[in-house]
């Protein structure tokens, strides 16, 4: 299995390309996405699904596009139920950061998804969005905008909702295993590394 982060869209975000042969998954699409766009047509992949880690713009903004000069319109889009009018008025989001509406056709739930060769784990953490989720496969930890590398993601928004972050970081911290964090802004970390050293995440365990 492959990981690839690509960086995009005026907020660079992380959007990442997990392959296996000739399959993919993409997680996240901000608006345009053209790395994205060449190194799966290059590498021949067929796009199998793209998940969404939550409804904001710029994590589904591209997504569309992507459809496009990929040629995979009939690839299922998957994200949770609560954020899907997020997916579909993306394009309006109140920063007028180009992004294009994005339609969610599958509902993204916590637990075991099998997509081709690749399968997740669901988890539902509420708190940045009411819909985010995080999303581990193997040793890897998506974490969208609910864990960064020495912080969290915003709770200032009115979709946001800081008892239920708190309880999601809760339940990310109280994983065993170890992963490598690819959150869904800024640099690379591991789950360890957060619990030891992510005063935002350390409160919230107080
Ligand atoms: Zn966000
Ligand atoms: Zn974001």
């Amino acid at each position: 299995m492959q990981v690839k982060v690509f960086q995009q869209g005026m907020l660079s975000t992380n959007c990442v390309v997990i392959s296996h042969e000739n399959s993919c998954v993409i997680v996240d699409c901000a608006y345009i996405s053209k790395d994205i766009e060449y190194y799966v047509t290059h590498n021949n992949l067929k796009v199998v699904a793209i998940l969404l880690t939550h409804g904001h713009f710029d994590h589904c903004g591209g997504v569309n596009h992507l459809l496009q000069s990929c040629n995979c319109q009939d690839v299922d889009i998957y994200c949770n139920d609560k954020d899907i009018d997020m997916c579909f008025q993306a394009a309006s989001n109140p920063w007028g950061i180009p992004s294009e509406n994005c339609v969610v056709t599958k509902s993204l739930q916590e637990g075991r998804l099998h997509l081709g060769p690749f399968v997740f784990d669901v988890i539902s953490t509420p708190g940045h969005t009411a819909g985010s989720c995080v999303l581990l496969i193997d040793n890897y930890m998506l974490a969208g905008d609910t864990l960064f590398c020495r912080s969290v993601g915003r709770t200032d928004f009115p979709e946001s909702n800081v008892l239920d972050m708190n309880i999601s970081l809760r339940k990310l911290a109280s994983l065993d295993k170890d992963y490598t964090v690819i959150p869904g802004h800024g640099q690379i970390t591991t789950l360890l590394e957060e619990k030891k050293f992510n005063n935002y995440l350390l409160q919230a365990l107080r």
